[in-house]
C-alpha cells in the first residue's frame, strides 16, 4: 500500500504544542501579544454565508493590499497556506538537480533539507563563521550553484546580515540563480530586502503572518518578487490546491495589514524583552549570541541543551533545543511579556 516515495520521507519535526495553557511556550516563535483588534471584529462581524463559496483564488484583495504596504505591483505578490506552503513551491519551481546544488547555511531552518529529499534537490550545506554569522564569502566559493536560500535573520542563531551585505551578496550571484530571502523574523528590528526586488529579477523575498503579525493560527505566508517567479509560483500552485487560503484567512489578513501601528507597537516591546532578556541572562555568565529576531539563541558552559531544556519542560517551560551537531550546546527561546520573561528567569535563576 505505501509507496517507495513515502518510505523515503524525512518529515520536518515540528516545536510542541501541547494544547495545554500550563505551559509558557517560549519554544516556536509564536508573538506572545494578540493579533491586531481589527481581526477580533472580522471575527465578530463576519457572515458564515460567505462560507458557501469558494474562495478567491487570486487572493486579489490581500495581494493588492500587501502590494501597497510595500510599494510593489500586486502580480509582484503571491501568497500561500503558511510560508512553509509556499517555500515548498519555491522549492518545486526553481531549484533543479540538473543545475547543481541548492546551498543555504550550515544552521538555518530545518525544512529546508526535508523539501529537497521531498522533491529530489541536492544541496549542499555552508559552514557558518566561527560566531555563527553566515559567510557570503564561502557562498559565493561554491561551484555548480542550483540557487541559495537563507533566512535573515537566520534562524535558529537570530543573527542578522545587514542589507548592504545582502544586496553585495546578490550583487556578485549568477543572475541566472535565484536567491531567496526567508524574511519570517525580519520585522523584530532587521532591514528588508524588498526594495531591492526592482532591481534584481532573481530575488524572491519570502514572509509570514505567524510572527510579528501574531497570526500562526490562520497559516498564511507570501512572496515578493519579479512578476515572472511569482507567475510561477502560481503554476506550482493550481497544480497541486488552486484554493491554500480560506476566505475567513483573507478576511482577517486583510484586517491586520490595516493596521501596521499596533503591530509595531507590540514587535517594538518585544525588541525591548529581547534587550532585557539578554542582559540578564549576560549576567548569569550564558552566552547569547547577537538577535535581530523575536527569540535568541543561548548557551551556558558546561551545560547540555537537552539539559536545559529538560530541566525547563519539568518547571512548565517549553525551549526549543536541536540535537544538530555544532549547537547541540544551545537551547532558543522565544521573546515572551514580561511576565513570561520573569517566569522564565526565576526557573533559570533557582535551576542553573
Ligand atoms: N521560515 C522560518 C525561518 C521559520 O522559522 C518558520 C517558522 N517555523 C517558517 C519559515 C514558517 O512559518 P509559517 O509556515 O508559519 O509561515
Amino acid at each position: 500500500m505505501f509507496s517507495k516515495r513515502l518510505k523515503e520521507l524525512k518529515p520536518y519535526i515540528p516545536g510542541e504544542q501541547p494544547g495545554d495553557a500550563n505551559y509558557i511556550k517560549l519554544n516556536t516563535n509564536e508573538n506572545p501579544f494578540g493579533p491586531s483588534p481589527r481581526v477580533k471584529d472580522i471575527l465578530n462581524t463576519f457572515d458564515p454565508e460567505n462560507l458557501r463559496l469558494y474562495p478567491d483564488p487570486l487572493f486579489k484583495n490581500l495581494r493588492s493590499k500587501l502590494a501597497d504596504k510595500y510599494g510593489l505591483l500586486p502580480n509582484q505578490v503571491f501568497a500561500g497556506n503558511g510560508s512553509d506552503e509556499v517555500l515548498s513551491f519555491v522549492f518545486f519551481a526553481f531549484f533543479d538537480t540538473l543545475n547543481g546544488n541548492l546551498i543555504f547555511p550550515e544552521h538555518t531552518y530545518s525544512f529546508y533539507p526535508v523539501y529537497c529529499d521531498f522533491y529530489g534537490i541536492s544541496y549542499q550545506k555552508i559552514p557558518l563563521k566561527s560566531d555563527f554569522s553566515i559567510d557570503i564569502n564561502s557562498f559565493l566559493k561554491t561551484h555548480e550553484i542550483a540557487g541559495l536560500i537563507f533566512p535573515n535573520p537566520n534562524a535558529p542563531t537570530g543573527i542578522l546580515m545587514p542589507l548592504k551585505e545582502v544586496e553585495d551578496l546578490i550583487q556578485r550571484f549568477p543572475k541566472d540563480r535565484l536567491v531567496v530571502i526567508d524574511e519570517a523574523y525580519i520585522d523584530f528590528g532587521g532591514q528588508s530586502a524588498v526594495p531591492l526586488i526592482d532591481k534584481y529579477n532573481n530575488l524572491l523575498v519570502i514572509k509570514t503572518f505567524s510572527k510579528s503579525m501574531s497570526l500562526a493560527g490562520i497559516r498564511l505566508g507570501y512572496a515578493l518578487g519579479n512578476e515572472k517567479l511569482i507567475a510561477a509560483l502560481f503554476a506550482v500552485k493550481d497544480s497541486f490546491n488552486s484554493y491554500p487560503i480560506d476566505t475567513l484567512t483573507l478576511k482577517i489578513a486583510e484586517a491586520a495589514v490595516s493596521d501596521m501601528g499596533y503591530y509595531d507597537k507590540i514587535n517594538k516591546k518585544i525588541i525591548q524583552n529581547r534587550k532585557k532578556l539578554t542582559l540578564d541572562l549576560e549576567q548569569k555568565g550564558w552566552n547569547v549570541l547577537p538577535s535581530s529576531a523575536n527569540f535568541i539563541f543561548t548557551r551556558k558552559e558546561g551545560l547540555s541543551g537537552s539539559h536545559v531544556y529538560k530541566k525547563f519542560k519539568e518547571k512548565g517551560i517549553l525551549v526549543r533545543h536541536f540535537n544538530h551537531d555544532g549547537i547541540k550546546d544551545f537551547v532558543r527561546i522565544t521573546i515572551g511579556t514580561d511576565e513570561m520573561m520573569e517566569s522564565f528567569m526565576s526557573v533559570l535563576k533557582t535551576e542553573f
